[in-house]
């Protein structure tokens, strides 16, 4: 595949300079192997000629045979379209093209034979296809059996470009020297696949469904093959080195701490993860571990009896969440929670004023800071431990790979790492989206705690469910109001926050309303969050600043506004802010009444269970707006086109195990018979270095 990873697309026949432009700017490609590797989304059969009579508006895409009755420009100026009436004798149906109205004017012509293909539609109530694509019968491209549909967005359709303009690029490329290889003769063997260029083909002009299914897998395959192969690659590098400190000793920190400190019992679970981490601290090898806990199952905890343990062998410890607020309430707990046995720690975050700031650099460069608690401001230059020894990353997916091992570069030997995420993702999969890491998982929840009782309403109920609120807020407890707020910067989402905020601040003259969103300055925001914190103000009105960590336990109603416009593991997340006490609590899903049946039943999902795993797997299936696919692909080494983390758990084992045996045989990819294979992981590896870079 070589020659292609240097062929500027722009000289493949048909696209030159200015497409290239287009297609790098919209598609990512630029070589003509990105080009083979831009897959079909799905596929027509075009080996069947519908009749207009038998089409409705449900069905994807069609071919009709017939003629045009009529075909005329109508319109001027910017409404100007090219219209025409097409028969096929069974009934007629309108035509209508938008966009190179006069050049299509000239060459279609009307009592000709076409085939036409594309999407029916209606409009006002008569049968429409807009932009079809237009053969005569018996050319190539009509009635020719499974047919690939490419991704095309509106920029691309405007210029002109089609899914037959992607065809016949891709035909150009596919017609030259063959692709090479990219896997080794024994892994295609053992894995029943077949080679590059034949799959790269059927995918393009698959001859069957037989053959489509084979190119498929050998696709999938060899995307999960290779992030498989770096992934243990440098696994086995970490596990072969010796550099991690040794923590040989559980000390009086951590004694203490547990027979003077701790509130509650721990669960079996949090003592089995503790156990888990108190073993990897002693190997000598640096511990790489993920924690995974669905939301209020202790995970913070855990976090910082493994932070003892490393104060208790002379060395510091820090504690990274991915906003302020968390990171707050984080230094907040752990002080109130250790303030008997006088540790010392300390609060780092961008909005941290000078003289403090400084203060906290000279305690963490002389040893005398035990913990820090931070944000990405830990992470900058200045801040230098004089011997970090444990760094924590609470909510991991909110923190990038390359991050992660900015926190090594803090020291000659890296501290262990510990990695906390309440995204319950299944262990094979964990293992492959965090990479390295060692997996812990704790399933079960305090005990005590009862299931968030969680309903769907609509906005006209507003009133009922407001008046519920108050019955919880006179019996002492307290309430969220979570507007959705996508895209910080979105004006129309944060003037419904402020109206949200105004309409409650109304509706409860009496009560004190907190105010919490991401764009407010990080001082307002602390006095915001200490409001509620303190049990002064009874409401937070808040956007998803407050999805992740955010601890209340008094805090007995959650409610969503516009929940139909949020993920299912996001609204999991809300909801794991209440239910953290002994008491009922309440999660109320406002919605619109007026919702597709799918958005329904993923709101149903969440009233019908409040365990995390089988929220995860319906998130997964469903793929709602910010899916948990998403979140994991971020995890991952090397882009996906083609494989799917929530379906394809099965090739990914496969993948797996012949990676390994890869390694068990030849561990520095060095022998001749893996010599491609090892070429295009340092391919890969480094694209990904330039795009990092980029980025
Ligand atoms: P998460 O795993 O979502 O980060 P937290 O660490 O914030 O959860 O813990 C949620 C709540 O449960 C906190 O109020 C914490 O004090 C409490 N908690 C943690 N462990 C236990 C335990 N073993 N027994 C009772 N309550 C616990
Ligand atoms: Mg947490």
């Amino acid at each position: 595949m070589n020659r292609l990873h240097t062929l500027d697309v722009k000289y493949i026949k048909g696209i030159g300079p200015a497409r290239a432009e287009l297609l790098a700017a919209e598609c990512e490609i630029r070589t003509a192997a990105d080009l083979v590797r831009y897959y079909p989304t799905h596929y027509v059969d075009r080996s069947t000629v519908r009749t207009i009579r038998s089409i409705s508006d449900e069905e994807t895409y069609v071919q009709i045979q017939g003629r045009f009755v009529t075909l005329n420009i109508v319109g001027e100026g910017a409404k100007m379209r090219l219209v025409g009436l097409f028969s096929d004798g069974t009934g007629t149906m309108e035509v209508v093209w938008f966009k190179r109205i006069k050049s299509l004017a000239k060459q279609y012509l009307p009592g000709v034979e076409y085939i036409i293909f594309g999407k029916p539609g209606s409009f006002n109530g008569h049968r429409q296809m807009t932009h079809p694509e237009v053969d005569l019968p018996g050319t190539m491209h009509a009635t020719e059996g499974l047919r690939g549909v490419y991704p095309l967005t509106e920029k691309l359709r405007n210029r002109g470009i089609t899914s037959r303009s992607f065809d016949g690029w891709i035909q150009t490329v596919l017609n030259g020297p063959a692709i090479q290889e990219t896997l080794s003769v024994s892994v295609l063997e053992r894995n029943h696949l077949p080679g590059l260029h034949t799959a790269l083909s059927t995918i393009h002009r698959p001859e069957d469904k037989t053959a489509l299914d084979a190119a498929r897998l050998r696709l999938k395959f060899e995307e999960l093959f290779f992030i498989q192969l770096d992934i243990q690659r440098r696994a086995r590098k970490r596990k072969m080195s010796m550099d991690g400190f040794r923590f040989r000793r559980i000390g009086s920190w951590f004694n203490s701490f547990y027979s003077r400190c701790l509130p509650f019992e721990l669960t079996d679970a949090q003592k089995r993860v503790i156990k888990e981490i108190r073993a990897d601290v002693n190997t000598g090898r640096q511990m790489n571990r993920l924690v995974q806990g669905d939301v209020g199952s202790g995970k913070t905890l855990v976090a910082l009896m493994a932070m003892l343990m490393a104060v208790d062998n002379g060395y510091q410890a820090c504690l990274m969440a991915p906003t302020e607020i968390l990171a707050t309430q984080h230094y907040e707990t752990i002080s109130k929670m250790t303030a008997a046995i006088g540790l010392n720690v300390a609060l780092l975050k961008g909005s941290t004023r000078k003289a403090e700031r400084e203060r906290i650099h000279t305690g963490l460069a002389d040893g005398s800071i035990h913990l820090l608690v931070g944000t990405h401001a830990v992470l900058e230059e200045p801040v230098s431990f004089r011997n970090l020894g444990m760094a924590v990353i609470d909510e991991q997916h909110r923190f990038g790979v390359a991050q992660r091992a900015r926190l090594w570069l803090k020291n000659s030997i890296p501290p262990h790492v510990l990695v906390m995420t309440a995204t319950p993702i299944p262990r094979t999969l964990a293992m492959t989206v965090y990479g390295d890491l060692d997996v812990s998982v704790i399933d079960t929840l305090p005990p005590g705690r009862k299931p968030v009782n969680t309903v769907l309403r609509y906005d006209n109920q507003r009133l009922q469910v407001y008046k519920a609120l108050y019955k919880q807020i006179q019996q002492g407890r307290q309430a969220y109001i979570v507007y959705p707020l996508i895209d910080e910067n979105e004006k129309l989402d944060l003037r419904s926050l402020t109206e949200g905020y105004e309409a409650v601040r109304e509706m409860f003259p009496k009560l004190k309303v907190a105010f919490v969103h991401g764009r407010m300055k990080a001082a307002e925001k602390d006095y915001q969050m200490q409001l509620f914190v303190s049990g002064e103000a009874q409401i937070m009105v808040a956007t998803t600043v407050i999805e992740v960590g955010v601890n209340v336990p008094n805090a007995s109603v959650m409610i969503i506004e516009n929940a139909e416009r949020f993920g299912l593991s996001q609204l999991h997340q809300l909801r794991g802010r209440v239910g953290r006490g002994a008491d009922q609590s309440y999660c109320v899903l406002m919605s619109r009444h007026n919702i597709s049946a799918e958005t329904r039943k993923r709101l149903e999902i969440m009233t019908s269970t409040t365990d995390g795993f089988v929220v995860a797997e319906a998130d997964m299936q469903m793929r709602g707006p910010g899916d948990i696919e998403g979140t994991m692909q971020s995890g991952l080494p090397f882009r996906l086109r083609i494989a799917s983390l929530a379906s394809d758990g099965q090739i990914i084992q496969l993948a797996r195990a012949s990676a390994e045996a890869l390694l068990d045989s030849d561990s520095d990819l060095h022998r001749p018979e893996n010599a491609a294979t090892e070429r295009e992981l340092r391919r890969q590896i480094n694209r990904q270095a330039d795009w990092s870079r980029i980025s």
